[in-house]
C-alpha cells in the first residue's frame, strides 16, 4: 500500500508526509471492521485507490488550505479523514447520523494525534440549524442523489464558499435534475470536473457548486419531507 500511496500522491502532486498516518488509518479501519460495519472495501490496493487516493483527488482539484470543511455522511471519514491529514491547514468537522461511526472516527483522530478534528453525531438536516451559512466547503460522496444532498448540504455552505460533491462520470442525468434544487438554495454549478483516481482506468467526477446567495430559511426540511418531495 505504501508504495501505491507514494506514487499515487506524486501523480496528483501531492506531498509524502500523509503516508504514515494513512497507513496507520488503514491499519485501524481494518481491523475496527472486523467488529463493525464500515467498509466493504478491505484490500489494501484498494482502500489506497478507492478510498485514499479518491478523497486525496480533491485537494488536486481545489484549493482547501486553511478553509472550513464539513464532510456530510462522512462514514468511515471519506473523503474528510484524508484530505485532513493530508493538508493540515484544512479545519474538519466530520458528520455522519450513525453514531457508531463517528466513534470509529473519534478513536482515530486519538491515534492519530488529529486533536483539532470535530467528529459530529448528527443528521445534516438538523446540524443545519445551528450551523447554517457557517462553512467555506462542505463535501460529500455516496450519501445520496444530488437533488436530496443539495438539500442537505448547501445551507450549510458560507456565500461564496462550495459544495463538492463526489459523483460518477455517467451523473448528467443526476445533475439535471438537481438544477432546480441548486438554484432554489442559492447554488450554481461551477463546473464539473472527471478525474482519474491514479494508479487505476477509475474515473469519478467532482461537481463544483458554489454558494452564490443565502438558502431560504425553510430549507433543509426534514429528511422524509426531503425525500417524498424533493426540490
Ligand atoms: N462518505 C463515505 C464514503 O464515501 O465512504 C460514507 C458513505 S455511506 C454509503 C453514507 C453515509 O452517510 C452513512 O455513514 C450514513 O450514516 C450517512 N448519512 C446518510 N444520510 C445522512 C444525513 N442526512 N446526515 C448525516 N449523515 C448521513
Amino acid at each position: 500500500m505504501e508504495q501505491l500511496l507514494r506514487d499515487g500522491l506524486s501523480t496528483l502532486g501531492l506531498p509524502e508526509d500523509g503516508i504514515p498516518a494513512l497507513l496507520r488509518y488503514a491499519e485501524l479501519l481494518v481491523e475496527k471492521n472486523k467488529v463493525m460495519n464500515l467498509t466493504a472495501i478491505t484490500e489494501p490496493a484498494d482502500i489506497a485507490a478507492l478510498h485514499f487516493l479518491d478523497s486525496a483527488a480533491l485537494l488536486a482539484l481545489a484549493d482547501l488550505r486553511g478553509k472550513t470543511v464539513v464532510d456530510v455522511g462522512t462514514g468511515a471519514g471519506f473523503p474528510g479523514m484524508p484530505l485532513r491529514i493530508l493538508e493540515p491547514s484544512i479545519q474538519l468537522t466530520l458528520l455522519d447520523s450513525l453514531n457508531k461511526r463517528i466513534g470509529f472516527l473519534k478513536e482515530v483522530c486519538d491515534d492519530l494525534g488529529l486533536t483539532d478534528v470535530n467528529c459530529v453525531h448528527g443528521r445534516a438536516e438538523e446540524f443545519a440549524a445551528a450551523h447554517r451559512e457557517s462553512f467555506d466547503i462542505v463535501t460529500s460522496r455516496a450519501v445520496a442523489t444530488l437533488p436530496l444532498l443539495a438539500e442537505l448540504c448547501l445551507p450549510l455552505v458560507k456565500e461564496g464558499g462550495y459544495f463538492l460533491s463526489m459523483k460518477a462520470v455517467d451523473s448528467d442525468e443526476e445533475l439535471r435534475a438537481a438544477a432546480h434544487a441548486i438554484r432554489v438554495l442559492g447554488g450554481a454549478v461551477e463546473k464539473a470536473v472527471d478525474y482519474a483516481i491514479p494508479g487505476t482506468e477509475i474515473r469519478h467526477r467532482l461537481v463544483f457548486i458554489k454558494k452564490v446567495q443565502k438558502s431560504p430559511e425553510k430549507y433543509p426540511r426534514a429528511f422524509a419531507k426531503i425525500k417524498k418531495n424533493p426540490l
